[in-house]
């Protein structure tokens, strides 16, 4: 089904309506400072295959990154808030925040990389303990410690929330501050020159805009060579098993990363895992199927060893999801094309855009706005490092 906008020029067209357009919505509609329009294009409005639906949900500060650490920081304190910041008609939204924090597990090599990245860490205003194993198994008796030289635990800022929850906020407080939404898809972007002048949709509909934002997601690299534009992004595929647990495991447990990759964290009743694959090709973003060898020959040897607890589980469900994933550096593309500068990207994010959604649509206001950064400096993210072939490396990926 496709709809048709109420008028035929905005000041700002989002293309996807999913976490990161909905947050760009909201922040620029509730900035006394912007006067203008704003249309959210989006093509599925259920979300049902956007990452933002199928993603793990989790939030953390260890990054080696200031940028990603401040935007995790901002992050966590605006879902604490988010009920307050979201309420429409009296109703807030909960997005059950479960606060359990990070745990990186690591062996000898992986616990100098821990000891270098704690310093960042610290000096960012992160709460996060180093341990050496004794320490470790002290707080999680669970852990077998063979072959681990430490841990680093995050006390605060990390744990996970609803995903649905923070874009069906975002969305409904973006509507309610007069922000229209349309299904649609965008199938051509309009360009004189370097100025984007507006968007042709599926239907044949033409849009006029004075600003376009690319929050396509994996199709993120798609929208922008409709303005003949590249970015360094791919969808990459990400298999999630939800599994029970005969014994499971007591106390708080945090989100355990082993140093394989290999990862799980508590689900309800359940548990949800996955692993950082060992070999990560393009996906075509339409393929979902799940990789179950994944599982059983990577995920599951793993798991049973680190907790032997784990040795009696059963999958109960998974899904699998795509990365929009920046090649280049792993981390996102945020802010304006260096000569088509009203095309704006809001891209590439690679396994963490929804924690970090609050702050980077924030940035986006305050850029759309302002031409300039306020609260949080997002340069280091900008367009500029893709053409010098910089990469802004991020140490700690998922
Ligand atoms: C398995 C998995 C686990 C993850 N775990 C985490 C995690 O723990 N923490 C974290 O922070 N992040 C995580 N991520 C990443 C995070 O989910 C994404 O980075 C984030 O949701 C991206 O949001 P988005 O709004 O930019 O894009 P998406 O959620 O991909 O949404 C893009 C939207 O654009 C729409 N669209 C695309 N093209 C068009 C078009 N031409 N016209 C109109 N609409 C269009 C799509 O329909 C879609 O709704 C995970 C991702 C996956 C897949």
């Amino acid at each position: 089904m496709v709809a048709t906008a109420s008028k035929q020029n905005y000041d700002v067209v989002i293309v996807g309506g999913a976490v990161n357009g909905s947050s760009t919505a909201y922040f620029l509609a509730n900035n006394p400072d912007f006067n203008g329009s704003i249309l959210v294009i989006e093509r599925d409005p259920t979300y049902a295959q956007s990452a933002t639906a199928l993603s793990s949900s989790s939030i953390r500060v260890q990054f080696s990154n200031p940028i990603n650490i401040q935007i995790s920081k901002y992050g966590a304190d605006f879902i604490r808030d988010f009920g307050n910041t979201m309420q429409v008609d009296g109703e807030k939204p909960d997005l059950t925040f479960h606060e359990n924090g990070y745990l990186f597990l690591a062996d000898q090599k992986g616990f100098d990389v821990l000891q270098r990245l704690h310093e960042t860490q610290l000096q960012n205003g992160a709460q996060v303990d180093l341990w050496d194993v004794d320490q470790l198994i002290q707080r999680f008796p669970w852990v077998n410690p063979e072959s681990l030289k430490g841990a680093s635990y995050g006390r605060a800022d990390e744990g996970w929330f609803d995903n649905y929850g923070m874009v069906n906020g975002f969305r409904r407080k973006a509507r309610s501050l007069g922000v229209e939404y349309i299904e649609n898809e965008v199938v051509d972007i309009l360009r004189e020159g370097n100025k984007i002048t507006g968007v042709r949709l599926t239907n044949g509909d033409v849009i006029r805009c004075g600003t376009l934002v690319n929050c396509a997601g994996t199709r993120g690299t798609k929208v922008a060579r409709m303005a003949g534009l590249d970015i360094p992004v791919e969808p990459r595929r990400r298999s999630l098993f939800v599994f029970d647990c005969r014994t499971p495991l007591e106390g708080k447990v945090p989100l355990t990363i082993d140093p394989t990759g290999v990862f799980f964290r508590p689900e309800g009743q359940f548990y949800l895992g996955g692993t950082y694959p060992k070999v990560d090709p393009e996906v075509d973003p339409e393929d979902f199927d799940v990789l179950h060898q994944e599982f059983d020959e990577e995920v599951w040897p793993i798991l049973a060893e680190r907790v032997p607890a784990f040795e009696a589980i059963k999958v109960v469900n998974s899904w699998a999801g795509h990365y929009d994933y920046c090649v280049l550096d792993h981390n996102a593309i945020v802010g304006p094309h260096n000569e088509v500068t009203n095309f704006m990207f809001c891209n590439g994010f690679s396994g963490h855009g929804l924690q970090q959604a609050p702050a980077i649509g924030r940035g986006l206001s305050e850029l759309i706005t302002y031409g300039e950064y306020r609260e949080l400096d997002l340069n280091p993210l900008s367009y500029q490092r893709v053409i010098e072939n910089r990469p802004f490396l991020e140490d700690s990926v998922i």
